[in-house]
């Protein structure tokens, strides 16, 4: 079988090299057509509802610090196993003490998968969207970073976050009587979109 690289040109074509006119003709059509590319970072985008962005430790509104109770499920469900908790039990109440929280952000594959599992909505991925950084270091967050990235969020979203509600919050398919309380969420009305099952009032079942 003979391979064919390139059309047959006739000596017209040849000589006119008409290539290259169909090619300036495409340049001057672009030229005067409507620039689809965005003058970043004068223009920003839209987030999209349910965007992934920079993970953050969601500040409790009364103690100031993270919610993490340090139940090691987000570390459990991460396909990329690029958390790392380390914690201590108080000798007093034997409850859980974090440590140290680190995520390792360029090794994540924004599965949503740690938000959804953590019982009492301490983790969450942001609309922070901007990652460039001179070094890998910056894009490893640790937990002090990860509560900065929770500050930035609420100060990108220009309102108070006490009720805020992550659209992967609430995992899919299972029954309310299943869910920790924390999740079982009031969800106002913007996030009912088509096809998000989050919520109280979300039919679990479809
Ligand atoms: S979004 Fe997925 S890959 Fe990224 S840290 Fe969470 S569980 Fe791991
Ligand atoms: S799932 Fe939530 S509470 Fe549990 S260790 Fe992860 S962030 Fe902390």
């Amino acid at each position: 079988m003979q391979i064919q690289y390139k059309p047959k040109r006739n000596l017209l074509q040849t000589i006119f090299h008409v290539e290259i006119m169909q090619g300036m003709a495409l340049t001057l059509k672009k030229l005067f057509s409507k620039p689809i590319t965005r003058q970043y970072p004068d223009e920003r985008p839209e987030i999209e509802l349910g965007f992934r962005g920079q993970h953050a430790l969601v500040r409790d509104e009364i103690t100031g610090e993270s919610k993490c109770v340090a139940c090691m499920r987000c570390v459990t469900v991460c396909p990329s196993r690029c958390i790392y908790i380390r914690f201590h039990k108080d000798e007093d109440s034997g409850a859980r003490v974090v440590d140290s929280y680190d995520i390792e952000a360029l090794r994540c594959v924004y599965c949503g998968f740690c938000e959804e599992v953590c019982p009492v909505n301490a983790l969450a991925l942001t609309e922070i969207y901007e990652y460039a950084a001179y070094d890998r270091e910056s894009i490893f967050f640790d937990q002090e970073k990860l509560l900065g990235n929770w500050d930035r969020f609420v100060e990108m979203k220009g309102k108070a976050m006490d009720n805020y509600v992550n659209p992967f919050w609430r995992p899919r398919g299972i029954p309310e009587g299943r869910l920790t309380a924390a999740k079982r969420l009031d969800v106002p009305d913007e996030w009912t979109v088509e096809g998000q099952v989050v919520g109280s009032q979300a039919n679990v079942n479809d």
